[in-house]
C-alpha cells in the first residue's frame, strides 16, 4: 500500500510533565486515534500534528521512533488559531451559533499561518505516491496550500463537525478562502448526506462551481464530496465495558441506586450539546409527576472542555445553576433527581454507566455525529436500553430506531423520555437489535477502509472534456461519411451554436449567411435537417418562414416538419400550475437585477441575465437557483442554468426526447450530426446512438464527442458538408 501521511491538529499522544524536567508520553484516547492508529502502523507513514507541550530531546527521539512529526507553533499564535479562529469562529458557525461567533482578522491570520506551518511540514516529507489525509476544521486551508507545494499528490480531507447550510456558511467573512482551501483535496469526506449537500450548495452559490453527482471540476482536477459517517471502536469499547473492573463498578452502582430507572447523559460541556434544554426537559418531566421523582434519576456526566474559552465558563455556570435548582425543588433525603459530575471518567466506568442506563438521553442542539449514541448502542447487545436521540445529531440518520427528539421542544422531549422509561422489553429489543448490528458492522476500522478506498479509487465517472477540433479537421472526418449516407440527420441548436449571442435576446435574428446555409441544407437529398431550439414557436416560425427546414421549438415541446404549416406537440400535455408560483419570484429577481428579463414560453419560464452586470447577474442567478431548487423540490419541473439564462420548464420535455421522437419517426439514420452549446443540449448528447456525431460549441465539460470554438466554426463545418454532399461543383459560399 502507499504510504499514508496523517495530519490532525493534535498528535495522537499526550506529553505530560513528570518529576524534575522529565516528560511522559501516553497515547491519547478517542475514536479517531484508535481508528487511525492501525492505519498509521500498517502504512509506515507519518502522523503530523501539534504536540501540545514542546518536546524535550528525549521525547523528540521517542516521537521520531513512533513516526510522529510535531508542528511547532509559538504559544500566542496557537491560541489565536485554536481558541481563536477555530473555536470562536468556525466551531460556533458550523454548529449554527452565529451569535457566538467572533470574526477577528488577527485570529484568521494566525489560522492561515498555522495552516501554512502544517503544509510546509507535510511538503518536506511528502513523496508523489503518498496519500495524505488531513483532518477537521482546524486545517481547512491545508489541502490547497499543500496542492501548491506538492501538485500531484493525492489529498483526502475529512470534516468531523457539521457543514452548515449555505445560508449560515455565507456569514463567514473568509468563506471563499475556506472553500478554496478545501478544493485542494481530491476527496472531501463529511458525516452525512445533508452536510455533503450543504457543502455542494456553498460551492455552487459562493464560487459558482456546479457539482454533478457529488463531483466537481476545479483547476483541471476532479474533486469528490462524499458522506462517510465515522464509527466507533466497538471491540475496544466492549472490552472495557465488560471487563472485571466494569462489572465491579456496575454492581456497586446498582446496589446504591436500587430500583430507580437510570437516564444517562454523557456530554462534553459544550454549548452545542444542549445541556440547559436537557435539564429543562427533565424538570418538565418531574414537575408533572411525583411518581418519576421517586422512581427515576438522571446521571449527567459533563466532561470538561475548552476551559480557556469564556463562553464555556458561562455554559458551565448555567448548567450548574439549573442542576442546583432542580435538585432543590424535587429532591428529598436520599433521593436526588440529578446526579451531576463535572469530570472525565475511565473507559471502564463509562462502560458500566452505559450498561446501567435504562435510557440514554442524547440531546445536542447540533452535533457532527455524536459517538456517545453509538457507544451506548454498542454495549446493549442484551437488547435492553432505549436511545433517545436528538434529530440534530449526525448519528440520527443512521440510528433510525431511536426515539427522536427535537431538543428545543421541551414538552415533546419530556414525553419521549417518559415513553422510553415505560417501554416494554419487547419493543426495546426490537429497536435496539438492528441498531446494534449496524453500529458493530460499521465500526471505525470500516470507516477508515471506506475513506481510504474512496481516496485511492480511480475516478469512475470521469468528467469528460471533448477534444477541441478545427472545423476543417472535423469536416475531413464527417464529409466522406455524409457523402455515402442514404438517410442523414442534422439537428442543430440555434443560439450560441449557429448564431452568436447578442446583448439583447431578440436581436439574434438569423443572418443572410445562416439562412443560406439552412436553405442549402434543406435542399439536400437524403438529409433531414432540423433546428432544435429553446426559442418559442412564433419566433422560429417567423424567422424561417420560407426556409425548407424542420423546426423543434421550446426544448422539444413542439415540432413542425419542413413544408408543413402546423406545429405538433410532443410529450404529455403540460401541467403548468407551477408557473403562477415561479413567475412572481422571477419578477422579484428581475426587478432587483438591472438588465435581467423574463421570457414566457408555453411550457417554460426563462430568466435572462445576459444584459445584467457580470458579477451581480452571476450572484443573483446563483441565489435564484437555490431559492427555486428549494421551492420546487418535488414539483414536476426542471431548473436549468444555461448560457446566462435560468430556465424552469416542465419535466419530461427536453431536446433529447425530441431527438428520439425524430429518430423513431424518420430513422433509422446512417449519419447523425447534432450541435449544441449549453446544458439543454447535453440532453441530446447523452442519448446519441453509437456512431452518431455530437459537437459541443465552446469550451467546458460535455458528453459530446468533439468540440469546436464558435458558431463561425459550425457554419464553416456545415458549408463544407453541404459541399461534400452536393459535389464540389455545386458549392455555395457567402
Ligand atoms: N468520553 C471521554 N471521557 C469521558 C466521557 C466520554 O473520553 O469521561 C468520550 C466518549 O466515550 C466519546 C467522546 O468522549 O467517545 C465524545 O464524543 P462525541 O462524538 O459524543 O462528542 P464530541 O466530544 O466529539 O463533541
Amino acid at each position: 500500500m502507499s504510504r499514508v501521511i496523517l495530519v490532525s491538529n493534535r498528535l495522537p499522544v499526550t506529553i505530560r510533565r513528570s518529576r524534575g524536567n522529565g516528560q511522559n508520553l501516553s497515547m491519547s484516547s478517542g475514536g479517531l486515534v484508535t481508528g487511525l492508529t492501525p492505519l498509521h502502523a500498517k502504512s509506515e507513514g507519518v502522523w503530523i500534528g501539534h504536540p501540545g507541550e514542546t518536546p524535550n530531546q528525549e521525547t523528540s527521539a521517542e516521537l521520531a521512533k513512533r513516526r510522529l512529526v510535531p508542528v511547532e507553533v509559538p504559544a500566542r499564535e496557537f491560541r489565536n488559531y485554536y481558541e481563536g479562529y477555530a473555536n470562536s469562529a468556525l466551531w460556533p458557525l458550523f454548529h449554527y451559533f452565529v451569535e457566538r461567533c467572533e470574526f477577528d482578522p488577527m485570529q484568521f491570520a494566525a489560522y492561515r499561518s498555522v495552516n501554512e506551518r502544517f503544509a510546509d511540514e507535510i511538503a518536506k516529507i511528502a513523496q508523489p505516491d503518498d496519500l495524505i489525509w488531513v483532518h477537521d476544521y482546524q486545517l481547512m486551508l491545508v489541502p490547497e496550500m499543500l496542492r501548491q507545494r506538492v501538485p500531484g499528490v493525492r489529498i483526502g480531507f475529512f470534516l468531523h463537525i457539521p457543514f452548515p447550510s449555505s445560508e449560515t456558511f455565507r456569514v463567514l467573512p473568509q468563506r471563499t478562502q475556506i472553500l478554496r482551501g478545501l478544493l485542494g483535496a481530491d476527496l472531501i469526506g463529511v458525516h452525512t448526506y445533508e452536510y455533503a449537500e450543504n457543502l455542494q450548495r456553498s460551492f455552487r452559490r459562493l464560487l459558482g462551481i456546479e457539482t454533478v453527482r457529488g463531483e466537481l471540476r476545479y483547476s483541471g482536477r476532479n474533486v469528490r464530496i462524499q458522506a462517510h459517517p465515522i464509527g466507533i471502536d466497538t471491540d475496544e469499547l466492549r472490552e472495557a465495558a465488560f471487563s472485571k473492573k466494569a462489572d465491579l463498578y456496575l454492581l456497586d452502582l446498582k446496589r446504591r441506586i436500587g430500583d430507580r430507572q437510570v437516564v444517562l447523559g454523557i456530554d462534553r460541556l459544550d454549548y452545542t450539546k444542549g445541556l440547559p434544554l436537557k435539564l429543562e426537559a427533565w424538570r418538565r418531566l418531574l414537575s408533572g409527576s411525583t411518581r418519576w421523582r421517586r422512581r427515576a434519576m438522571l446521571i449527567q456526566l459533563a466532561v470538561p472542555s475548552r476551559e480557556n474559552i469564556e463562553s464555556y465558563h458561562q455554559q458551565k455556570d448555567e448548567v450548574e445553576r439549573l442542576v442546583g435548582e432542580i435538585n432543590g425543588l424535587y429532591g428529598s433525603p436520599g433521593r436526588i433527581p440529578i446526579h451531576y459530575m463535572y469530570q472525565s471518567v475511565s473507559k471502564e466506568e463509562l462502560g458500566a454507566l452505559y450498561r446501567l442506563a435504562d435510557v440514554a438521553f442524547v440531546s445536542p442542539v447540533r452535533d457532527g455525529l455524536n459517538l456517545v449514541a453509538k457507544e451506548y448502542v454498542a454495549t446493549r447487545d442484551d437488547g435492553g436500553g432505549v436511545l433517545v436521540l436528538s434529530e440534530f445529531a449526525g448519528a440520527a440518520s443512521e440510528l433510525g430506531e431511536s426515539l427522536r427528539i427535537n431538543p428545543w421542544d421541551i414538552e415533546g422531549t419530556a414525553s419521549q423520555i417518559e415513553r422510553a422509561m415505560e417501554m416494554d422489553y419487547g419493543e426495546r429489543q426490537e429497536r435496539m437489535r438492528p441498531m446494534y448490528h449496524r453500529v458493530v458492522q460499521n465500526d471505525v476500522h470500516r470507516w477508515v477502509e471506506r475513506f481510504m478506498s474512496a481516496l485511492t479509487e480511480p475516478e469512475v465517472e470521469e468528467i469528460h472534456f471533448p477534444p477541441s477540433l478545427q472545423s476543417q479537421v472535423l469536416a475531413g472526418t464527417l464529409a466522406p461519411q455524409l457523402s455515402e449516407a442514404e438517410n442523414a440527420l442534422m439537428m442543430l441548436d440555434y443560439d450560441g451554436s449557429l448564431r452568436e449571442f447578442t446583448e439583447r435576446y431578440e436581436d439574434a435574428v438569423p443572418t443572410d449567411s445562416i439562412i443560406q446555409i439552412l436553405r442549402d441544407l434543406g435542399g439536400l437529398d437524403g438529409v433531414k435537417a432540423y433546428i432544435n431550439s429553446g426559442r418559442d414557436r412564433e419566433t422560429l416560425g417567423s424567422w424561417f418562414e420560407d426556409v425548407p427546414i424542420s423546426l423543434i421549438a421550446e426544448h422539444g415541446s413542439w415540432i413542425r416538419e419542413a413544408g408543413e404549416g402546423d406545429w405538433t406537440r410532443m410529450g404529455p400535455p403540460p401541467d403548468l400550475r407551477w408557473k403562477s408560483i415561479v413567475a412572481p419570484v422571477l419578477k422579484e429577481y428581475a426587478e432587483r437585477t438591472p438588465g435581467a428579463r423574463i421570457e414566457e414560453k408555453s411550457s417554460a419560464l426563462v430568466w435572462h441575465y445576459r444584459e445584467a452586470d457580470d458579477a451581480l447577474g452571476e450572484w443573483q442567478a446563483l441565489e435564484l437557483m437555490s431559492v427555486l431548487e428549494d421551492m420546487l423540490s418535488g414539483s414536476p419541473v426542471e431548473i436549468l442554468s444555461g448560457a446566462r439564462v435560468i430556465e424552469i420548464r416542465q419535466q419530461g420535455v427536453d431536446k433529447g426526447r425530441a431527438f428520439e421522437f425524430v429518430n423513431e419517426a424518420k430513422g433509422p439514420f446512417d449519419f447523425i450530426l447534432v450541435t449544441g452549446d449549453d446544458r439543454t443540449d447535453e440532453d441530446i448528447f447523452a442519448r446519441m446512438p453509437e456512431g452518431a456525431f455530437s459537437v459541443k460549441v465552446g469550451g467546458g465539460q460535455s458528453s459530446a464527442r468533439a468540440a469546436v470554438g464558435s458558431p463561425g466554426s459550425v457554419r464553416r463545418l456545415l458549408r463544407a458538408l453541404i459541399e461534400a454532399r452536393r459535389g464540389p461543383a455545386a458549392a455555395n459560399s457567402d
